[in-house]
């Protein structure tokens, strides 16, 4: 078993909360080289040589820990051993999605103490995703403990993320058990989805957004709906589910707003009207036109995928809410989202007040959402917290 010590500084980081801890941050940094290989579960103690519990280890990315919890005893788990009791504890904690949704994210990464790795499911079909050597090279394990809890007919790993090049990772989709599943249908409060688990974004679909989804079809009776950036048509679905009068959709890829028409369908819905264009340009056209929602939706794709970006991506959101909010009607309602990890919290509202500014209207925050109670943000990691879902009103 190796036992690793850390420095005064990192173990005041680390007995706050942060998991993540660099070579520097070792006391005795040769070891990382030496021992660890393609990643290995060790024992960490700070400086004082108190136990700090279990750390995923890797030599590969720049971090060189990632703190995982307590683990009764003294010694070190087998990665079988800590990977049972992780994912069996993080699929108790989400019973109630299981029971209520089939669709829902299992396992999220660092808020389970599982680094590196996500689960979600799409009823029978589960889909995984690891980010770290250790993860990686320990997926069939993974796959034996899903097989044994859901009997699943595919678990497929999309592992197509271009985060893996940090630990030397390829980027490919690899069938894991079962058999290929190209499509399969969810259904989530009371709205059946397509998900595509090789060829959707994400692993399928956007499971994040699930409250925000939820309001939305609360809100939508009686509503003229517009739907920027709709990609499949997850907030369309639920806005006709809702009782929308009419729903807009707007997207560049021909192939979601296919899917969209399908999935209505599917749910017996009125077909949406749908553009295929540029958000930005048909702010410009709607406007043109005088045409005015109730409920607009805007959820555009990260603008700022770095810190390098952040001062691009802000304009890009800056204009974006300010055009979505001049489609409002009187009393009319903007839900606006980011899921930019780069992009704080406090800054995102900065950037929506400065898009209303001048407005001739007033504009309350009428509600404050994020990820679901399935993608748990960790209070001490707020890089945890990166899906920001603002819903604005007007009210002359
Ligand atoms: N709101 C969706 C997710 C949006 S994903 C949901 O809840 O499911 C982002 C979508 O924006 C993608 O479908 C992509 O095709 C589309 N997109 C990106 N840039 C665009 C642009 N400039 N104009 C129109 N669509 C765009």
């Amino acid at each position: 078993m190796l036992v690793i010590d850390l420095e005064k500084n990192a173990s005041r980081l680390a007995r706050r909360g942060h998991p993540w801890l660099y070579k520097d941050d070792l006391r005795d940094s040769d070891l990382v080289d030496e021992s660890l290989g393609q990643g290995r579960i060790v024992r960490v103690r700070d400086n004082d040589g108190r136990d700090l519990g279990i750390a995923c280890a890797s030599t590969r990315s720049k971090i060189a820990l990632r703190l995982c919890g307590s683990w009764p005893g003294d010694e070190v788990p087998t990665i079988e051993q800590f990977l049972t009791q992780r994912i069996e504890r993080a699929i108790e904690m989400r019973q109630d999605r299981i029971e209520e949704s089939s669709g829902q994210r299992l396992v999220h990464g660092e808020s389970d103490q599982i680094p590196g790795l996500v689960i979600d499911r799409y009823a029978d079909v589960l889909v995984v995703q690891a980010t770290t050597i250790l993860i990686d090279r320990s997926l069939s394990i993974v796959a034996k403990i899903l097989e044994r809890i859901f009997q699943p007919r595919m678990i497929l790993a999309r592992n197509d993320l271009s985060i893996r090049k940090f630990e030397r990772l390829p980027e490919e989709v690899v069938l894991l058990a079962g058999e290929p599943v190209e499509r399969v249908n969810i259904e989530e409060n009371g709205i059946q989805h397509i998900v595509r688990p090789y060829a959707g974004h994400k692993t399928g679909m956007y499971l994040d957004q699930q409250p925000a989804r939820n309001r939305v079809k609360e809100l939508a009776a009686g509503a003229r709906v517009l739907d920027l950036f709709s990609y499949q048509g997850g907030f369309s679905m639920a806005a006709l589910g809702g009782g929308a009068t009419s729903v807009q959709m707007v997207d560049q890829s021909e192939t979601a707003l296919e899917l969209a028409q399908e999935t209505a369908l599917l749910n017996h819905f009125d077909a949406p009207e749908m553009i295929k264009g540029n958000v930005f340009d048909v702010i410009r056209d709607l406007r043109d036109q005088q045409q005015y929602f109730d409920l607009v939706l805007l959820d555009p794709p990260a603008f700022c995928k770095s810190r390098r970006e952040v001062e691009g991506g802000i304009r890009g959101y800056r204009d974006l809410n300010r055009g979505a909010l001049r489609l409002l009607a009187p009393g009319g309602r903007l839900v606006t989202c980011s899921c930019s990890h780069h992009l704080k919290a406090e800054l995102f509202e900065e950037t929506i007040r400065q898009a209303a500014l001048d407005l001739p209207f007033r504009v309350f925050v009428e509600q404050r959402l994020g990820s679901g109670r399935d993608h748990p943000a960790l209070l001490r990691l707020p890089e945890t917290e990166y899906l920001k879902v603002r819903i604005l009103r007007r009210w002359d």
